[in-house]
């Protein structure tokens, strides 16, 4: 039988970039504070802990001063960066290039037409952090909506502007564009607000979607790891299900199931963007000795 790990896997370019900044960071043996999980992998978290990483919230932050903060790749409101400036918080920031440019898009396209009462809206989850960086760009009119039918409260009479969180589900955004032109075309002209529509989900995430559907499709049995927390993790995890029913979803080599494997010819190994190619190795490893013993 055999255990492939698929190649588009491991941390996307951002979280990769942040975990390297931090690991160097706390080569000083400085205590290092961040803002947040810098990665929703309980393994990897755990690790830069125990190397000294000390993960703070929001009310934490506040109350701290003189110290070194770590941004993650998520990025921060403006609001974050004030209360640096105020505390003499040196800010290590590891604002995901993509993300930092996404936010300057919004503040720009809002400037432009706050006038005339620019409606912003995301689509994401309300509580992902990245969002919740999103949401702090500009000072009033924005929408966090999750599907299309959160759409109603959107005034199309007035200029909107629509963009996606940088993780978010391609294919709900599709569903979010339609519905958005719908509602405009539905209005007359002359009370037509102008709608612009960017799809400002990452490239990386977009491609792994399209290659999990031809990996997936390509096993008898895969193997999906991540942490439950991921909601990369949770959406990726649903298209290989979907193409594969015998897809399973897993924190660690310790989740695995012999019976899994009894009748495989192939084994696919993948996992979330915030899933380290050693864990990948790590369970592809198991999973060689788990087949080996039921060979014996
Ligand atoms: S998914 Fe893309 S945009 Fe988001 S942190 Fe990773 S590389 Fe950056």
């Amino acid at each position: 039988m055999q255990v492939s790990i698929d190649h588009t896997a491991g941390f996307c370019k951002g979280v990769e970039y942040s975990v390297s900044v931090a690991e160097d960071e706390l080569k000083s043996g400085q205590p290092l504070y961040c803002l947040g999980e810098i990665i929703h992998n309980r393994q990897v978290l755990n690790s830069l802990c125990d190397k000294g990483l000390i993960i703070i919230d929001h009310a934490v932050f506040s109350q701290l001063k003189d110290v070194r903060v770590l941004i993650r790749a998520h990025g921060e409101p403006p609001e974050t960066y004030r209360i640096a400036k105020e505390n003499n918080i040196t800010l290590i920031d590891t604002t995901c290039r993509i993300v930092r440019t996404l936010q300057q898009r919004i503040r720009d396209d809002y400037a432009e037409s706050a006038l005339q009462g620019m409606q912003v809206v995301i689509a994401g989850r309300k509580d992902h952090p990245e969002v919740k960086g999103l949401r702090g760009q500009i000072p009033q009119n924005m929408f966090i909506i999750s599907c299309e039918d959160e759409l109603e409260d959107v005034d199309f009479r007035k200029p909107v502007r629509i963009y996606a969180q940088t993780t978010f589900n391609v294919a709900c955004f599709r569903s979010i564009k339609a519905r958005a032109e719908e509602i405009s075309r539905s209005i007359p002209d002359e009370e037509r607000g102008p709608l612009m529509i960017h799809n400002t989900v990452c490239g990386q995430v977009r491609r792994r979607e399209s290659a999990l559907v031809e990996f997936s499709g390509n096993h008898h049995v895969v193997v999906f790891v991540s942490d439950p927390s991921s909601s990369n993790g949770k959406f990726l995890f649903d298209i290989c299900r979907a193409n594969n029913p015998s897809s399973h979803f897993i924190t660690g080599p310790g989740d695995l199931q012999p019976g899994w494997f009894a009748d495989a010819q192939s084994v696919g190994v993948t996992g979330a963007t915030s899933t380290p190619l050693w864990l990948l190795q790590k369970v592809a490893g198991k999973i060689t000795e788990i087949v080996s013993s039921q060979q014996d």
